[in-house]
């Protein structure tokens, strides 16, 4: 208030001051000089006004906020002034601003979903470089584009024209094996965020299970009804011929083994794939124990095949029940797939590499080229009614992965319709492996 006051009275001095000049011009000489003097002054005025203006106007425009004209009134070295501190905190502002959105976007980049922000409908804005794998976006080529023009898929446009966005979109990316998860988060009626996690491995876990369980029910569905059966008939005190009782309860004999075999692998199967082991890993020798797992097979085959073996000093540290359970399945193999009177040869011997190498060679009924790859995926089996009848249970080769996954160990399949099998485990040495777990 006070500062307008002295500026006003500044203004109204400046004017007494041309009026009395103008005054006394007019008393010299006549009122034509001092009417003439009154406008030449106020011209000079407004030319003053009219510099300062453009000084403004081209400080407000250029890029250094520091250089303020200095030439001025004090008028307008107060305008400069308060327009300077205005334009600085302006500066400090936008720069904090600046600050903080790369702060939160860096953030979002770090973040390991894909994040894409859309605005204004569906219009592309930013996305971190997740959001570029999954959905193949392009900065240069995509900012400012519709989100659908882009990612032109059926599911996704229904998705997102369909504002259900609750649930996720399960979206399977079109030309790949990829399956997506994407959420779509609305903050206002102009800003959206989409957010989208690769759930590929997810699902395909999420299906192996189901699998898993579905063949589970399924092997135990076949001993469970002839044993239900059985236990049916003689709850109804059916007649069973004398000679018919002991075939009875030799099929529900085997079906309860049948099972007990199952369970069995299923546990073995579980508690290698917990890596549950209490046990201390142990040198062992090959060569001994390859020779003892012959000797308890020759018993249990009873001579309807050769089993002879090859076998050279060879030691390694491991676990040896496990190692035991994955050349004993190999071994069984080997018979179960082999006709009588066909031979087996396993062999144990220490590579060049000091890699330990056991190897089951048959010449049964071997496996077509394409069943090799899946040998290892549990329940698969080539011939499955082969595998029931001889008591397999569909599990054998995955112990044997999973012991293999524990030893750092691997397993080499040759074989060949109707020739003969060959399957060779290769592990570390004891001189090139102190621990394997
Ligand atoms: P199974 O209990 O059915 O033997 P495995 O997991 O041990 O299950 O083996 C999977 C499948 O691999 C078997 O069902 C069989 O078809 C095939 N297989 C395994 N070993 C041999 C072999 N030595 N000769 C021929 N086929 C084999």
């Amino acid at each position: 208030m006070k500062q307008r006051w002295r500026l006003f009275g500044q203004c109204l001095f400046r004017l007494i001051i041309v009026g009395c000049i103008a005054l006394a011009i007019s008393g010299l000489f006549n009122v034509y000089y001092g009417l003439g003097f009154v406008i030449v002054a106020l011209l000079i005025e407004v030319c003053v006004h009219v510099i300062s203006g453009v000084r403004m106007l081209e400080w407000l425009t250029g890029s250094d906020v520091t250089r303020i004209p200095m030439d001025q009134s004090e008028l307008w070295r107060k305008v400069f002034d308060r327009m300077y501190e205005n334009r600085k905190a302006l500066i400090t502002n936008t720069r904090r601003l600046e600050e903080r959105e790369a702060r939160y976007l860096k953030t979002l980049s770090a973040i390991p979903e894909g994040i894409v922000l859309v605005k204004n409908d569906w219009v592309l804005s930013w996305w971190n470089p997740r959001a570029e794998e999954l959905f193949g976006l392009r900065g240069e080529r995509h900012v400012g584009r519709h989100l659908l023009a882009v990612i032109d898929d059926r599911a996704l446009i229904n998705y997102v024209r369909g504002e259900q966005y609750d649930a996720p979109l399960i979206w399977q990316r079109p030309g790949s094996n990829q399956r997506i998860e994407i959420r779509i988060v609305v903050a206002d009626a102009n800003n959206a965020l989409i957010v989208a996690r690769d759930v590929t491995e997810q699902e395909r876990l999420h299906a192996t299970r189901r699998d898993f369980v579905a063949n589970v029910s399924h092997e135990l569905r076949t001993p469970l009804t002839v044993l239900s059966g059985f236990i049916e008939m003689a709850r109804q005190g059916a007649e069973i011929n004398a000679h018919i009782k002991p075939q009875h309860l030799d099929l529900m004999r085997d079906q309860a083994e049948r099972m007990q075999r199952l369970v069995d692998d299923l546990l073995t199967l579980s508690r290698l794939e917990m890596s549950e082991n209490t046990q201390e890993p142990e040198r062992i020798a090959m060569d001994e124990l390859v020779s003892s797992i012959l000797s308890e097979m020759r018993i249990v085959d009873k001579g309807m095949h050769s089993l002879s073996g090859e076998l050279t000093p060879a030691t390694l540290v491991g676990f040896k029940d496990e190692i035991r359970s994955a050349v004993q399945n190999l071994m069984t193999n080997a018979v179960r797939y082999t006709p009588e009177g066909g031979s087996v040869i396993v062999s144990c011997r220490t590579n060049a590499d000091g890699t330990v190498q056991v190897s089951v060679k048959d010449n049964g009924i071997g496996i077509k080229e394409e069943d090799i790859p899946r040998l290892t995926e549990r329940f698969y089996r080539v011939d499955k009614s082969r595998s029931r009848a001889t008591g397999g249970t569909g599990l054998g080769l995955a112990i044997v992965k999973h012991v293999l996954m524990h030893h750092k160990g691997q397993l080499q399949i040759e074989s060949e319709a109707g020739k003969g099998s060959c399957f060779t485990l290769r592990f570390p040495g004891a001189d090139t492996n102190a621990s394997n777990r």
